[in-house]
């Protein structure tokens, strides 16, 4: 299993079990297996060919060993549980396991869009996750809830810029993890590529559901807190995005992190309801996680209510989400930004 190049994707893994003669039902039995939902395949599981049976002991070590749970942090009503992935090269993501049986996963490590209210943004990006990292977060995930049943890309990383490897993912656990469709939901600034992609995925494909950081309603409001916000303009993005919903058939959520006196405003809030108004979407409004050195702040919780009333008074679903576990460092990046600052070798 070692000779499976460093960005270990799903279709390595594949390969190499059809090397030792697996076929698909073999497949899914290992992999279902990997993704917590049936007992790792022993010697004595006969319904495996014994070349794969082989092979076994060697491939649940290489799984195990790629994404390695090293830190974690508790919310303190233990709604939330927050996990620093060590992957095999040394490089760390965060994985956070959420209420309601759902985990976020990272795409990358680091990330090179760069919000500006964002610790990941701060660290530029360091490499590319591999579909199987991307997975095995999920798996690792599942030991902590066994129960997981929705996968939120929206971790460290952009899915856009990984966009190979996040597919494959998607696809990969649709097939083998019981995840509906919609469960997978991937958060992206918004682009062209991902747009292109997920339009062309056929009818059979795994096709997840989608979430787009707007947090202004107009290109220049984006560039001033998006340091890099893609090649697609709000206006065109939005009328992509309505083509993938009514496709799919399941809405739209646009996030929007709320941070006083830069997009809590009356104005930036008509723009945002003309933008959305009879559109197959929702949004998600999220005051900004205040962290050490950052000049963001959030509105005061009457004013985060009152821009709450006056979007679903125009029609429109919206919802005010405090991103997770923020009592435990749950501000994307923060948890491996404190680990930087801890000596070698953290335990888990
Ligand atoms: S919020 Fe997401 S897209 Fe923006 S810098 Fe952080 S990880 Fe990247």
């Amino acid at each position: 299993m070692d000779a499976i190049p460093a960005l270990p994707q799903i279709q390595d893994l594949t390969r190499r079990l059809e090397c030792c003669r697996a076929k698909a039902p073999h497949l899914r039995r290992v992999y279902r297996a990997w993704l917590g939902r049936a007992a790792w395949p022993d010697e004595g599981t006969l319904s495996l060919p014994e070349t794969v049976r082989r092979e076994l002991p060697a491939l649940h070590g290489f799984l195990r060993s790629l994404a390695v749970p090293v830190l974690r942090t508790s919310a303190r009503d233990g709604s939330s549980v927050k996990l620093l992935m060590r992957l095999r090269d040394g490089q760390t993501v965060e994985t956070v396991v959420l209420p309601k049986d759902a985990v976020c996963v990272s795409t990358q490590a680091g990330c090179a869009v760069g919000c500006r209210f964002c610790m990941t943004g701060r660290f530029g990006l360091m490499r590319q996750l591999g579909s199987a990292e991307i997975a095995a977060q999920v798996a690792a995930a599942r030991e902590v809830n066994p129960g997981i049943r929705k996968v939120d890309f929206m971790g460290m990383g952009e899915p856009s810029h990984n966009l190979r490897a996040v597919l494959e993912a998607v696809q990969f656990l649709g097939t083998y993890g019981d995840f509906g469709h919609k469960s997978l939901m991937l958060s992206s600034i918004g682009d062209r590529r991902l747009f292109d992609a997920l339009l062309a995925l056929p009818e059979g494909a795994v096709r997840p559901a989608l979430a787009l950081s707007l947090h202004s309603a107009t290109d220049e409001g984006r560039r001033a807190l998006i340091a890099h916000p893609g090649n697609l303009q709000v206006a065109e993005m939005v009328s992509l995005a309505e083509r993938y919903s009514r496709a799919v058939r399941y809405p739209i959520q646009y996030e929007w992190v709320l941070i006083r006196g830069i997009n809590d405003g009356e104005e930036e809030i008509g723009r945002l309801i003309e933008l959305l108004r009879g559109r197959f979407a929702m949004v998600n409004f999220i005051p900004v996680n205040e962290v050490e050195g950052s000049p963001f702040r959030r509105p005061a919780k009457p004013e985060c209510l009152a821009i709450l009333e006056r979007v679903r008074a125009a029609g429109i679903v919206a919802k005010i989400r405090l991103s997770a576990a923020q009592d435990v460092e749950g501000g994307c990046g923060q948890l491996r930004a404190r680990a930087d600052a801890l000596p070698a070798s953290p335990s888990a």
